[in-house]
């Protein structure tokens, strides 16, 4: 089986729709969704159409959340809560009780699941840095766990202690752990424009990062026209 690892897409059709073509060309045979399909970009509606055509494991990010239901919006960022306004707008019904009812964490044959942190999933903590890592390894009973949530993609290993490593590529070592952050489709925050997902191929035992060019003017010009806060746009460009 090859693995596709993608989530993050925060509703930029344009990344997601280069992201799949570039699993097709991969030979992927299973994409996994990680979550927050949806906030911040001008296509929520047909990033979650797509999500669901794929009929893939998906499990719940924090936007996914906030989108299903209809809380209070003050604990985030300004321009993230007009978005999260606007989003949960466009979604029908349907869409956001389909969010509503993803689940926090999903165990596959080998691996695990989860957006932000297997410690505490629903209270959405960042794993920037070994201590953070830490805490979600200590609830990782298998070798390895996928994540989203910083969209910054890298990977830590637990061996005698944590460490943390950037990658293109790398073999899964026996008696390691990991915890692979498989970066952002639709809104990367490293520096590079690109979007990012993650291969896992289960018999040879090799993770590759992708990054992926897309059309970021066109999900740029989506988001001004939607009316959406301008930086949300502008970030696009930096990868920031
Ligand atoms: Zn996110």
């Amino acid at each position: 089986m090859r693995y596709g690892i993608f989530g993050d897409i925060h509703g930029n059709l344009e990344a997601l729709e280069a992201v799949l073509f570039d699993m097709q060309e991969q030979g992927v045979t299973h994409p996994l969704c990680l979550g927050d399909v949806v906030g911040y970009g001008a296509d929520p509606v047909a990033c979650l159409d797509w999500v669901q055509q794929l009929n893939c494991p998906v499990i719940k990010g924090n936007h996914d959340e906030e989108a299903s239901n209809d809380k209070s919006l003050e604990h985030f960022s300004e321009r993230a809560a007009v978005a999260m306004k606007w989003t949960r707008e466009q979604l029908s019904p349907e869409q956001r009780k389909f969010l509503r009812e993803l689940r926090y964490r999903r165990q596959m044959d080998s691996f695990i699941l989860v957006h932000a942190s297997l410690d505490s999933p629903g209270q959405w903590g960042y794993v920037n840095n070994a201590l953070e890592a830490s805490a979600s390894f200590n609830y990782q009973t298998d070798q390895l766990c996928f994540i989203g949530h910083t969209h910054v993609p890298k990977f830590f290993i637990r061996n005698a202690e944590v460490k943390e490593e950037v990658f293109s590529q790398f073999s899964l070592e026996p008696k390691c752990k990991y915890l692979v952050n498989v970066g952002s489709v639709g809104q990367p925050r490293d520096g590079d424009w690109r979007a990012s997902y993650a291969i896992y191929d289960e018999e040879s035992r090799v993770i590759v990062l992708r990054r992926v060019p897309y059309d970021v003017a066109t999900a740029q010009a989506k988001i001004i026209t939607a009316g959406l806060p301008k930086s949300l746009a502008d970030r696009l460009a930096g990868g920031l």
